[in-house]
């Protein structure tokens, strides 16, 4: 898709939408849920969930990673998140990984693969323990399945977040979204399976 297409839709794009509607949204938003997934481009959340505009507080990361919670700096994903679940409330948080995902498959192939992402290698190294295993097929998906729960891990090191599970007030959920099927899978029961 070139951009020039891109420009066009976006000047359009008050023409599609109803004055109620931005008169809805400009009073605040209440969402749903905090959809946390990758950067990648392949991944659409409204296209995937519905969503309309105000339901998806979303927050993309770099492999959908989620930093361990730390009292001692900030990151826009920890302040993201907080926003999300102490100032808005949500009641769900969605952890969405996806099949092909370069960055699990960066995780399998080891830190000289990303030599050129010096970047990129800190933040993986960070928050995500390289794997010394390569992966087991192109779409990477038991790797990447894996790598959703060890961020649900993570999320719930967060204080916020736990005392709200805790409380029955919030749930956390891993999505597992295949780029080739488009199907979404969830973690239930010790295993993905579809939604
Ligand atoms: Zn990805």
């Amino acid at each position: 898709m070139e951009f020039r297409h891109l420009v066009q839709h976006a000047r359009t794009h008050s023409q599609r939408r109803s004055p109620e509607t931005g008169r809805r949204l400009a009073a605040g938003q209440s969402p749903t849920a905090l959809f946390i997934t990758c950067a990648d481009s392949r991944i659409v959340p409204a296209a995937i969930t519905g969503a309309e505009p105000g339901s998806l507080f979303e927050l993309r990361t770099a492999g959908n990673v989620i930093p361990a919670f730390t009292h001692h700096s900030a990151s826009s994903e920890m302040a993201t998140i907080e926003f999300a679940v102490v100032q808005l409330g949500v009641s769900e948080i969605v952890v969405c990984g996806h099949s092909h995902c370069g960055a699990v498959r960066a995780l399998h192939g080891g830190r000289p693969a990303l030599d050129h992402l010096p970047t990129m290698l800190r933040w993986l190294a960070t928050h995500a323990p390289f794997r010394t295993t390569a992966p087991t097929e192109p779409g990477m998906r038991a790797e990447g399945q894996e790598h959703v729960l060890a961020q649900l891990r993570a999320l719930e090191g967060y204080p916020f977040v736990r005392d709200r599970v805790a409380a029955g007030d919030l749930r956390t959920h891993g999505w597992f979204y295949d780029i080739e099927s488009g199907e979404v899978s969830a973690f239930a029961a010790d295993r993905f399976q579809p939604l």
